[in-house]
């Protein structure tokens, strides 16, 4: 879109209201608000924030930022339609105080260098993520609960499931956003749900994933429910993942994945990719699988990965090869959660996988049986990695994993680390359910 052509919309939709939008290094939205006279001036990059106020980004003696709008992220917002006067959004990259200099802060500036890297090496990546989430109840004094009404299961097509109404009106609002829904259901645990998107080139598939989740809460708020996207909210049902489909493209549009004359129809660039997804997935978790909680989801007998393997039929590995081919050609890394920030996990994923095709290294043969079934011997023999078990151990892979530090940045690598390690601190010093539970009576 053009600035024109924005600006055509805004008088022909009666914009009042306009959304700055940007995110921190966890991944959260953050919105600043312009009345209508602004419009003009934010859609210039004139916009200045404080940039002090957001976590992780800078100090308060160099506080004030710039906001540039990326005009193709811009969308009216069909919920907010009072009385004739909407609302418009656009998706902005954080530039420095000077207005000129990108800022390394911002998690989209820096997926945009790791993308531009790719492309030198020959590549473009193309991505699509399947979130899932629960839909839940909220309580007298409105604090979200974890009791969901319905009592459907998978592909349930019960019609006394609330929450469907609430799904059908989220992909209403998402296709007038401009969205490409490809499937919806309910997921095999009570309350859960997964919306399907059309994939995307990497940076618009971050753009749809943050937008995505920022509706999926939105709209379900009005239907008098919460959505959330905690990885493992109930102990003892599935957790909620984020399975992120990726292939390499080469610069004149053909899949870099697909080789019609291999065994299974896949480039040495596919098998390299792989190889390196596995051999750095005990770093990037860290980042893909940020949360205390996301350790709880990484756990045998849920349909979510344990080890770093991968297979081209077996749901147990962490990274699948769907039976599509041609153009369609791509691997579903299964082990991301989507509390993640979609711009450091993408980023991640990508110089993970890109090791591999650098370095020229093979994957481990694939493996077909249940990983589940297998012995820690037999597993060492077919070269399978446990992934870390805790947000402690995966935050100290990820400051070792050589990748991170150049994939991140020292700026977000530092102040995403120190946070994390806070993050394990307090949840370590504090006393839960379970050992009050075990403990309090016993001893
Ligand atoms: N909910 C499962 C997970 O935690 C995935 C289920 C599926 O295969 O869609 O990853
Ligand atoms: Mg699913
Ligand atoms: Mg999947």
């Amino acid at each position: 879109m053009t600035r024109d052509e924005i600006m055509r919309v805004i008088e022909e939709k009666n914009i009042h209201f306009f959304r700055l939008q940007f995110v921190d290094i966890f991944g959260f939205m953050k919105n600043v608000a312009i009345p209508r006279s602004q419009i003009e001036k934010a859609l210039d990059g004139k916009m200045m924030f404080d940039g002090s106020s957001i976590d992780g980004f800078v100090r308060i003696n160099e506080s004030d930022m710039y906001l540039k709008p990326d005009y193709d992220t811009f969308v009216v917002l069909p919920w907010r339609n009072k009385e004739g006067r909407a609302a418009a959004r656009v998706i902005c990259d954080v530039y420095k105080s000077d207005g000129v200099t990108p800022f390394e802060g911002c998690p989209r500036v820096n997926l945009k260098r790791v993308l531009a890297e790719a492309r030198e090496l020959g590549f473009t990546m193309n991505v699509g993520t399947e979130c899932e989430f629960f839909l839940f109840e909220y309580d007298e004094d409105g604090m979200p609960t974890t009791v969901c009404q319905d009592v459907a299961g998978y592909f349930s097509l019960d019609p006394e499931d609330k929450a469907n109404d609430c799904r059908r009106e989220i992909i209403e609002v998402l296709e007038n956003m401009g969205f490409e829904i490809e499937a919806s259901h309910h997921e095999v645990a009570e309350g859960q749900h997964e919306i399907n998107f059309k994939y995307a080139d990497a940076l618009t598939c971050a753009d749809n994933t943050i937008t995505f989740k920022w509706v999926v809460k939105t709209i379900a708020a009005r239907y008098g429910l919460h959505a959330t996207f905690m990885p493992k909210p109930i102990y003892g049902i599935n957790g909620s993942g984020m399975h992120t489909n990726q292939s390499l493209f080469n610069l004149d549009g053909t899949n870099a994945f697909f080789d019609e004359k291999d065994k299974l129809q896949l480039s040495k660039v596919a098998y390299q990719y792989i190889a390196g997804i596995l051999k750095n997935a005990r770093g990037f978790v860290g980042v893909t699988n940020p949360l205390v909680n996301s350790y709880k989801r990484l756990v045998p007998g849920y349909e979510a990965p344990v080890y770093a393997a991968w297979s081209a039929s077996n749901r147990s590995a962490m990274v699948r090869i769907p039976a599509a081919r041609g153009m369609s050609t791509r691997t579903e890394v299964r082990c991301p959660d989507p509390s993640t920030n979609p711009y450091l996990a993408l980023a991640m994923m990508l110089n993970s996988g890109l090791d591999g095709v650098k370095n020229n290294i093979d994957p481990p043969p694939p493996v077909n049986k249940d990983i589940f079934e297998m012995t820690r011997a037999e597993m060492t023999d077919e070269g399978i990695t446990v992934l870390p078990g805790s947000l402690e151990e995966a935050i100290v892979e990820l400051k070792n994993n050589p990748i991170a530090k150049e994939t991140l940045g020292p700026h977000i690598f530092e102040k995403y680390i120190e946070a994390k390690e806070k993050e394990w601190d307090e949840y370590r010093c504090a006393i839960s359910e379970w050992e009050l539970d075990n403990y309090l009576r016993v001893y």
